[in-house]
């Protein structure tokens, strides 16, 4: 680091890794010079948005020159009704990173502390340390949550905790009793974030919803995205659902366009189509499916999933594989920045992909 930035940057900034995203297609392209390339890196939606988005972005392209709604009226209706809702519960961000973000903001200042597990999605420690709280990891159990032990590492400075369920990169998840007894335990002074990300390819009947706790738990906030199963992860579009009274603190802080136009319009449309997702969902349980006897039958472990994704334990260091599989052109994750460097993740992708997948792997290890 120069002397420069040393000397007027906050200290806990200079700390901080950037967020390692996953390979964009071109950059492989450009890189290597292959044409066909697949990318299996960051679970998104393999068969991209549905039909009533390309339609909700025509019409919204003719208004690109005013700006959005900043409050999201519309949208917010729409899914205060398919969520079973008040309108005031919702707040919305530039995906649902721009939300978990602005959770941070209201809950931390410098002496606070958030807690989070090990192996959870990483930009939970980076909002932590951005905001000047102090970060506690707790150990994971099986790749798990240990919620009992998170709950335990609550002290009086605690201000925030983050539950991701299910977790990226590990997949793993917490049964409805597990998390209600977690919720049981923490105080009033601490908001409880419920990341449900991946929410809706879950369908086990012992998955909580996290949206159905909100009335027993005033200080829990649940974040979901259109990242994911709605296939819109370049709009960047996300929300959160809590009591009214912590969308009020987040609205105050959030900035006054944070989402755009397009995205509230694509938003819009995709909550109504409901075919669209279901069918999402049933690709992505045929996939995983694939996937994990493809996996069984090369004898790679890999750890069951909850979500879009699956992590695969190579019991050596992962590096190499994601070069050889880079140079086959199939982009996957690696997560050895998650204390996991002998596991790569792999999104389930549309059937050629998770074969063209498993037909690399099996050459590379
Ligand atoms: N939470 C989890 C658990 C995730 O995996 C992701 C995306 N990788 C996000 C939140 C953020 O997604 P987005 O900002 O696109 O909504």
């Amino acid at each position: 680091m120069t002397r420069f930035v040393d000397q007027w940057a906050n200290r806990d900034i200079l700390t901080l890794q950037p967020y390692q995203a996953g390979k964009p297609i071109e950059e492989l392209q450009r890189e290597l010079g292959i044409s066909d390339v697949i990318k299996l890196a960051s679970n998104e939606n393999p068969r991209g948005p549905g039909p009533a988005v390309h339609a909700a972005i025509a019409r919204a392209a003719t208004a690109l020159s005013r700006y959005p709604d900043g409050s999201g009226y519309r949208l917010k209706r729409v899914l205060a009704q398919h969520l079973g809702v008040r309108a005031e519960q919702i707040s919305l961000g530039n995906g649902s990173n721009d939300v978990l973000e602005l959770i941070a903001r209201v809950a931390l200042s410098p002496g606070c502390e958030g807690i989070v597990s090990a192996h959870a999605f990483v930009v939970y420690p980076l909002a932590v340390i951005a905001h000047g709280g102090t970060l506690v990891t707790v150990p994971a159990r099986d790749w798990t949550h240990d919620l009992d032990a998170m709950a335990d590492a609550v002290t009086k400075a605690t201000r925030i905790v983050f539950v991701a369920n299910p977790n990226n990169p590990t997949g793993t998840w917490v049964a409805r009793r597990q998390l209600t007894a977690f919720l049981d335990r923490i105080p009033e002074h601490v908001v409880t974030v419920l990341d449900e990300a991946y929410f809706e390819y879950l369908q086990h009947p012992d998955y909580p919803n996290g949206i159905e706790l909100l009335d027993r738990y005033p200080n829990l906030v649940v974040t979901r995205t259109f990242s994911k199963i709605y296939g819109l992860a370049g709009m960047r579009v996300g929300y959160c659902v809590s009591h009214p009274d912590i969308a009020d603190l987040l609205n105050r802080v959030r900035q006054p366009f944070n989402v755009s136009s397009l995205a509230l319009e694509c938003a819009e449309a995709a909550v109504g189509d409901v075919e669209f997702v279901r069918r999402s969902r049933e690709i992505n349980d045929e996939g995983m499916q694939q996937l994990r006897r493809g996996l069984d039958q090369l004898g790679v472990p890999y750890i069951p999933s909850g979500g879009n994704f699956l992590c695969i334990d190579l019991r050596k260091p992962a590096a190499p594989v994601y070069d050889a599989l880079l140079r086959l052109g199939v982009i996957v994750r690696p997560i050895a920045g998650y204390g996991m460097p002998n596991h790569l993740r792999v999104t389930v992708g549309l059937h050629e992909e998770n074969a063209r997948f498993l037909d690399a792997l099996a050459r590379v290890v």
